[in-house]
């Protein structure tokens, strides 16, 4: 399968009066033509931040400082406002965690969906009318609530017309940061389980965002784990589970209950992420790390990968063609 988004070594950083914050600090993965990639980690971690750089809504006082972004090859960063607004919609969507955030409260639902219609399509009112009720009738929402104020409808339903929305005109690439976070536990199921269906039927690629960890493992083909702004772990969906390498990887699985089985204490992960302005030096999750050795305190761990996916912690080495785990202490330092 071949690359759809391309992101290198990404730097982003919000200017504040404490100084900069490294919010995203060379982070780079890649997302095949339907696929559904994820990226996970804690509050804090850099998703949204690299899901706006992505997408351009970036403003003020963040800023992209390096790396590059590519669409079916084509440079992002490159691109001016103007060229980026014909990308918008027809080729990247992104549907945000609060429909509220994607909606605006003061005008129909029904105008907003046809402004972004007829900005991109060569469509007539009417045309443009009847596509958004096709667009409705794939979310199963009736056609009549087109008339409606986005407050006038469930929290649900409103993001299931922000889903609509993102499907407009087909985009290659939807980005969904915290989707359902906001919604309880049955809507959230029903709003997967159609985004699972559409993304079968029309084979966009999806960047998945979220904190939970376990609806990640449901939903996505590989995940991208984050850790205070960098890209820790990458690795197959089914291979994450058993086979996670990174300890803040296995941490995080330790914080959820299982998915099917015996339910026992979580462990969780102690401590809290760093302060990003002053990162600690070497590896970002030394301080908390049950495995931390000398090297960790000094040196950034490189990110090493092999067909298992990809890690960045200085208990893995090369060995011909994969990864061997040098024999890892549970001591500290
Ligand atoms: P996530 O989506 O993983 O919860 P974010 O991308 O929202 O994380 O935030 C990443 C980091 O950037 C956090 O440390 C956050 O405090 C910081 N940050 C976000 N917005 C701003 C801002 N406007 N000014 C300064 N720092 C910010
Ligand atoms: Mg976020």
């Amino acid at each position: 399968m071949t690359n759809l988004l391309e992101v290198k070594n990404l730097n982003i950083e919000y200017e504040s009066n404490r100084g900069k914050v490294h919010a995203v600090n060379n982070v780079s993965f890649s997302i095949k033509k339907g696929e559904i990639f994820g990226l996970v980690g804690e509050s804090g971690c850099g998703k949204s931040t690299t899901a706006f750089g992505i997408s351009r809504l970036l403003r003020p006082p963040a800023q992209i400082t390096g790396g590059s972004i590519k669409l079916n090859g084509t440079e992002l960063m490159n691109l001016s406002e103007q060229e980026f607004d014909k990308i918008r919609w027809n080729k990247i969507s992104i549907i945000l965690q609060s429909a509220m955030n994607n909606l605006n409260p003061v005008i129909k639902i029904q105008d907003q969906l046809l402004d972004a219609i007829l900005a991109h399509k060569k469509m007539n009112v009417k045309e443009a009318i009847k596509h958004a009720k096709y667009l409705f009738s794939l979310v199963d929402i009736q056609s009549d609530r087109l008339n409606s104020y986005p407050h006038e409808l469930s929290g649900g339903m409103r993001q299931r017309v922000v889903i609509a929305m993102a499907l407009a005109l087909k985009p290659d690439l939807i980005i969904m940061d915290e989707p359902t976070t906001a919604l309880d536990v049955v809507v959230q199921n029903g709003i997967i389980n159609k985004i699972l269906t559409l993304q079968k039927e029309f084979g966009f690629s999806i960047l998945f965002i979220t904190h939970d960890l376990p609806l990640m493992l449901e939903i996505c083909d590989r995940v991208g784990v984050m850790y205070a702004g960098e890209l820790v772990e990458v690795m197959k969906r089914e291979e994450l589970l058993h086979g996670a390498r990174h300890p803040y990887t296995k941490g995080l699985l330790q914080s959820f209950p299982p998915l099917k089985g015996k339910k026992t204490r979580l462990k969780g992960i102690p401590g809290n992420p760093p302060d990003l302005i002053t990162p600690p030096k070497g590896c970002n999750f030394h301080p908390r790390c049950p495995h931390a050795m000398t090297q960790c305190m000094e040196y950034e761990p490189q990110i090493l990968g092999d067909e298992k996916g990809l890690v960045a912690c200085h208990l893995y080495r090369v060995e011909g063609d994969t990864l061997e785990q040098i024999s890892a202490t549970s001591e500290r330092y």
